[in-house]
């Protein structure tokens, strides 16, 4: 099965992947991970995105179409992938296009009044990257990950400015991409509004 989840921030996009992830066995590729585990580990990509990812903007393609190429391209992807976050415009959506073939791309549908009180409570796990949300999702003890302890932290681009250029950024450049693969006859729609395992309900049933 290989599939893009498409749809604004703080849809539970990375909360429904992770339950996809093992459920159907396949990697889950996160292109916010591989931009945060670069910047936390300060290698030479990370020094350049870093700025670009705490203020809500986008990665130029080249760079990121780059990094997808060379992740698609490791073993565990041959039998398919969840890309989550990518693509997020057209140039990318035609690069993927070279790169393979797709199943399904599924829509997650929310309404952003929903989106900005999900992410301004959003919580994670630096090291793991585990999701919280301080009212829907909070962790068993206050501000910790309920496995490794650690201090839960806030990412930069959920404070409320950077949250208000996402969405700008989402509707002008990544929006456009449901009429492109719908034309494509890839989309399948989910209510993301739901709770992660209602949802993760809808994507089996939608997926069959
Ligand atoms: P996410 O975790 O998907 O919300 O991504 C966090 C940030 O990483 C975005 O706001 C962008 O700055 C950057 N980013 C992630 N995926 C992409 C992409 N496909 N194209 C450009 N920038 C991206």
């Amino acid at each position: 099965m290989r599939m893009v989840f498409l749809g604004p921030p703080g849809a539970g996009k990375g909360t429904i992947a992770a339950l996809a992830r093992e459920y159907y066995g396949i990697p889950h590729i996160s292109t916010g991970d591989l931009f945060r585990n670069n910047i936390k580990n300060g290698t030479e990509l990370g020094l350049r995105v870093k700025s670009i990812l705490a203020s809500g903007g986008l990665v130029p393609d080249s760079i990121t179409i780059e990094m997808v190429r060379n992740r698609l391209a490791e073993p565990d992807c041959a039998r398919g992938f969840i890309l989550d976050g990518f693509p997020r415009t057209i140039g990318q959506a035609d690069a993927l296009a070279e790169m393979t073939g797709l199943d399904a791309v599924v829509d997650f549908r929310i309404s952003k009044e929903e989106v900005v009180k999900r992410l301004s409570g959003r919580r994670m796990c630096p090291s793991t990257g585990r999701i919280y949300h301080i009212l829907f999702n909070p962790p068993k003890v206050e501000g910790k990950d309920d496995e490794t302890g650690e201090d839960l932290v806030q990412r930069p681009d959920d404070r409320e400015d950077a949250i208000v250029h996402r969405l700008e950024v989402y509707e002008e450049q990544t929006e456009p991409l449901i009429a492109y693969y719908a034309s494509k006859g890839l989309i399948k729609e989910v209510d993301a509004s739901l709770k992660p395992d209602q949802v993760f309900d809808l994507l089996k049933k939608v997926l069959g």
